[in-house]
Formats: C-alpha cells, sequence, structure tokens
C-alpha cells in the first residue's frame, strides 16, 4: 500500500506526520509523493490562522478529484483542523473517511486499523533523516488570546523524562545526529521536578548525539538557569526563538503575554551577555485588534533596535474560541499588509547585515541534504549553508569558509 502525506503548518505537526509516516512504514506501506500513486492520502491540518484553513479546503478539493478517479482511495484529515472543525470537516467533505484531531492522534494506529487490515511486519525503525523532531509536551495552558492552540491540543502536559531519552536514543541509534525538542512552551516543562534544564542535561549525556535545539520559548518561562545551561553545554546550538509578538505593551497585555516589551528587552540582553555567539530569532503579529500606528511604530523600534536574526512576521486573523476573537478586527487587510512589508524589508535588511558578519569566518555545518552536487546543512545558530561538492557529505560535520551571505542563508566553500 502506498501512502501519501500533506502536512501544513508548524512543527509539532511535522512530527506527528513523521510519527504517522513511520508507523505506516513499519507496517510495509510505501511514502509517496505523488498522490495519484497514492492508496491513502493523509492531511494533516492547522488551524493557527486562518489561511491555513483556507489552504486545508483547497487541498481537500484537490485530494477528492483523486477519490473521483479512484473510489477505493482512504482519505484521513487529521491535526488542529480537524480538532476543532471535526464536524464542518464531515459535512462539506462527505469522501473523507476519518477525522482525527490532533488532542487524539495517538489513537492513529486504531483508526487506521479500521480501514487498513495491516498484516503484522514490524520493521525496525530506520532513518534516513540527519535531524529529528521528539515532542517532549502536548498542549497548552497559556491562553495567549489570539490563539487557537490550547482549544484544540488540550491543557499542557509533560512527556515522561524517561520516554524522551529513550526517543532520543532510538533515534541517534537510527543515525540521528540532532535532536529537536518540541513543545508549545518548553521552558515550562515539568516532569515530577525534573525542569526543562534538568531534562536538557539528561538529554545531552545521549552517546553521539551531536546537536540538541529546542521549540518553542515563551519568554516569561525563560530561567536564568537555562541561560547558563546553554551558556555551558556545547551540545546546546546557539539558536533560540524567541517569540516577542509585539514590542507595544498595550498590545502585549491584550494578547495576554504576560511580559512588558522591558522584560522582554531585559531577557534578550542577558542571554546575549552569557552567549554572545548565540542566534536569537523572534515572531510578531501584526494588525491585532486595536493596534494603532504608535503601537506598531513600538514593534518596529524594537526589531530595530533587538536586530533578530530572523523575524516571522504574520498578519493577525482572528480564531473562533479566542478571547481575541470577540475584539473587533480593526486594522484593516491594507493596513496590516503595508505594516507587514515595512516591518520584513527591514528585518530582512538587519538580517542580511548581521549575516554578512560571518563572511570570511569558518562555520561548522551539519550536512542535511545532497542535490545536484551541493550540500546543504545549518550550522549551530541555525543558519542554512550552502556549498558546492562532488561528494555527499550527508550526516557529517563539517568545517566551511563562508564567501557570501543572505538574508536566510550563507554559502561557501568546503575546508578539507
Ligand atoms: S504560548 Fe500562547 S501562542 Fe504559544 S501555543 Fe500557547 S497560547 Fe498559543
Amino acid at each position: 500500500m502506498n501512502f501519501f502525506i500533506e502536512t501544513i503548518g508548524c512543527q509539532m505537526n511535522v512530527n506527528d506526520s513523521d510519527k504517522i509516516s513511520d508507523y505506516l512504514v513499519n507496517h510495509g506501506c510505501l511514502k509517496t509523493t505523488d498522490m495519484a500513486k497514492a492508496d491513502l492520502v493523509i492531511l494533516n491540518t492547522c488551524s493557527v490562522r486562518f489561511s491555513a484553513e483556507h489552504k486545508a479546503y483547497s487541498l481537500l478539493g484537490r485530494i477528492k478529484e483523486h477519490k473521483d478517479v479512484n473510489p477505493n482511495l482512504i482519505v484521513g484529515v487529521v491535526g488542529c483542523m480537524a480538532q476543532h472543525a471535526y464536524k464542518e470537516i464531515k459535512r462539506r467533505c462527505k469522501f473523507v473517511d476519518f477525522v482525527l484531531g490532533a488532542k487524539n492522534i495517538d489513537n492513529f494506529s486504531q483508526i487506521i486499523g479500521k480501514y487498513v487490515p495491516f498484516e503484522y511486519s514490524f520493521k525496525k525503525q530506520t532513518s534516513e533523516n540527519v535531524f529529528r523532531y521528539v515532542t517532549i509536551m502536548r498542549g497548552c495552558s497559556n491562553f495567549c488570546s489570539y490563539c487557537i492552540v490550547p482549544f484544540v491540543r488540550g491543557p499542557e502536559i509533560s512527556i515522561n523524562c524517561g520516554e524522551i531519552c529513550d526517543s532520543v536514543k532510538q533515534a541517534v541509534d537510527s543515525g540521528v545526529k540532532e535532536i529537536i525538542l518540541l513543545g508549545q512552551n518548553v521552558n515550562s516543562y515539568n516532569d515530577n521536578g525534573i525542569n526543562f534544564t534538568k531534562l536538557l542535561r539528561q538529554v545531552s549525556k545521549i552517546d553521539n548525539l551531536k546537536r540538541i535545539r529546542f521549540m518553542t520559548n515563551h519568554p516569561k518561562d525563560f530561567s536564568e538557569e537555562l541561560i547558563d545551561e546553554i551558556a555551558g553545554n556545547d551540545k546546546i546550538c546557539r539558536h533560540i526563538h524567541l517569540p516577542m509578538q509585539s514590542g507595544s505593551d498595550n498590545i502585549l497585555k491584550a494578547m495576554n503575554r504576560k511580559y512588558t516589551y522591558g522584560q522582554y528587552k531585559s531577557l534578550f540582553e542577558r542571554i546575549k551577555t552569557k552567549i554572545p555567539e548565540i542566534n536569537i530569532t523572534s515572531d510578531v503579529i501584526i494588525g491585532f485588534p486595536g493596534e494603532t500606528e504608535r503601537d506598531f511604530s513600538d514593534t518596529f523600534k524594537a526589531s530595530q533596535d533587538l536586530k533578530f536574526g530572523g523575524l516571522f512576521i504574520f498578519k493577525y486573523s482572528p480564531r473562533p474560541n479566542t478571547s481575541a476573537y470577540k475584539l473587533k478586527d480593526d486594522v484593516t487587510l491594507n493596513v496590516k499588509k503595508q505594516r507587514h512589508t515595512l516591518l520584513l524589508e527591514d528585518s530582512n535588511e538587519i538580517s542580511k547585515a548581521l549575516n554578512g558578519r560571518y563572511i570570511g569566518k569558518t562555520v561548522d555545518v551539519l550536512v542535511e541534504k545532497y542535490e545536484n552536487k551541493v550540500c546543504e546543512g545549518r550550522n549551530s545558530q541555525n543558519l542554512k549553508i550552502f556549498f558546492d561538492s562532488d561528494k555527499n557529505y550527508t550526516g557529517e560535520i563539517v568545517r566551511v569558509s563562508v564567501t557570501r551571505a543572505l538574508a536566510n542563508s550563507l554559502s561557501g566553500k568546503m575546508i578539507l
């Protein structure tokens, strides 16, 4: 049986899709990248933004065309949108065989078993991946006023530290070099007193694991202990994604983020002081209800002041159930687009200038891909790096002298 899986959304969804793929492969299925050749199609959905749901319905339109041609095609919709729009999907897409919400993703094996008569053919999990996501927490209890995640993924639950270490060991044994620990707010991880810093210490003891990354962080829970651990632990990569969301205290309060810009800035500076080589990236939401020119200007100034290594800018879109949904979405789409463009252009210039500082320097790159005689990998700071090579170095850490810098990537020459 061939299966095709399409993933919309964040790394949590990518990780869930990886697990589903592993399960299917371990039960004798073959993954295909061509939907027309699939007997089973799974769409893993996101509902963080309206545009993600729109994309899911348009993909479902394409999937239906395949089902019209092949009525035996099994179609499953999973993930966040499947959680909160279960009835709507069932109503609008009668051709969908099963809908499985993000909270119940661990029940995938039971659901799929109803449609696919698997012969038990367990194979040892093998991974061609250089890196692997490992979920350390599920759900979120923060209720940022714009965010649907607590409603679709449920309250925050920390996964047992021993289970996490076993997953990491298993991945490393199958050839994985880098682990990315995932949670909506990894900084509040707590397994019976084992906090996130202690978890990092445990994971970093695993032999042959070369690199550890983690995401996402919440500034209100990012501790001094964690900063010290990153500073002193060579396995932890020099990259922190620290969502700011806004530079305006009024908007941060309305977003229920539980910190002020001053507190965010202070944390940012403490991290930079203790770990000078760190790359801090961030998220910002533009056009939250009530965002004035002054509020936007505060965000713009914050971006100029802090100089993020990368800034991901999202236009606010109201999500059902959230407390912000009751607020008037009073920043017009035109204004959101203008603010988005202004900030994006400026932040790209900042990132490009920061990346320019790597030119002439040598960096360690973990190679993730080899295509058309080009190796692609990342340095510790999570910057993509490309270099020409006659040999495939996938899975190896090599030294690269940087010759060119763009806003989102570097290129250079490998040093033999
Ligand atoms: S911390 Fe806030 S933005 Fe992040 S998942 Fe939780 S509620 Fe959403």
